[in-house]
């Protein structure tokens, strides 16, 4: 299970998957990427390896993009398959996620969202919070940050998650609760992974996420972290990595 995650002026295609593949050491039954092109969302997921997935890619998608999440699945919820790969994306078809970690009352928050007349695809606990995050945008009227706030304040479980709004495709939204996730500083460029490897020969600055961190993360305006239980900032500790 791992993510990795890109926003910014380079190919996202390539850091994602020799990224996922840095990542392999960690386990994993299924692969898969969302490309935000400057147009449309493109998504390629498979059961199966990274080289799988890059094949199917090959096939599917035309890999242009500078925003994009890839992930490697260790199947908690629902049998590795091809549906049940990440990236997940809502009902509406604007949000994007990947999702390392396990939502344990995925099944009460699906029965509320299925009375609300959403509908899944897959049988994971991530696609529920997909949707759960969208159901709160709409509901509470309040941008991408805020709804993955109050919808992970819902939550019981662990997670590190990516996720990111093709409406708004200047800023992908992070948070983690025991599963980690660390973010590379570049200029004008981030880097979101499970643990530096992914982007070690880009940049030295690095942010990890404690438990129960959120951060939203903007092209141009850098990076904020909030706790997500009460909101509070926090100040980023911006660490030096050794090659
Ligand atoms: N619980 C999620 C699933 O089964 C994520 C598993 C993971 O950590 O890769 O899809």
């Amino acid at each position: 299970c791992g993510i990795v995650g890109y926003i910014g002026h380079r190919e996202a295609y390539p850091i994602i998957v020799e990224g996922l593949k840095r990542l392999e050491y960690r386990g994993y039954d299924s692969a898969g990427i969302a490309l935000f092109d400057g147009k449309d969302l493109k998504v390629s997921k498979t059961k199966g390896k990274v080289v799988d997935l890059e094949e199917l890619s090959e096939k599917e998608i035309s890999k242009h993009g500078k925003l994009g999440i890839g992930h490697t699945r260790w199947a908690t919820h629902g049998v590795p398959n091809d549906i049940n790969s990440h990236p997940h994306i809502s009902n509406s078809g604007d949000l994007v996620i990947i999702h390392n970690g396990i939502i344990e009352n995925y099944a009460s928050l699906k029965k509320a969202l299925t009375l609300r007349e959403y509908t899944f695809k897959s049988d994971t606990d991530t696609e529920v919070l997909v949707n759960l995050i969208e159901d709160v945008k709409k509901q509470e009227k309040v941008k991408l940050g805020k709804a993955v706030q109050i919808a992970l304040n819902q939550v019981i479980g662990a997670y590190a998650i990516t996720v990111f709004d093709k409406n708004k495709p200047e800023e992908v939204v992070v948070a983690r609760l025991g599963s980690p996730l660390a973010v590379g500083i570049g200029e004008d460029e981030f880097f979101i992974a499970s643990d530096a490897s992914p982007f070690i020969e880009y940049t030295k600055d690095a942010i990890y996420l404690e438990d129960e961190e959120m951060a939203i993360i903007r092209r141009h305006k850098g990076i904020k972290v909030r706790k997500i239980k009460d909101d509070s900032i926090v100040a980023p500790y911006i660490q030096k990595l050794q090659l």
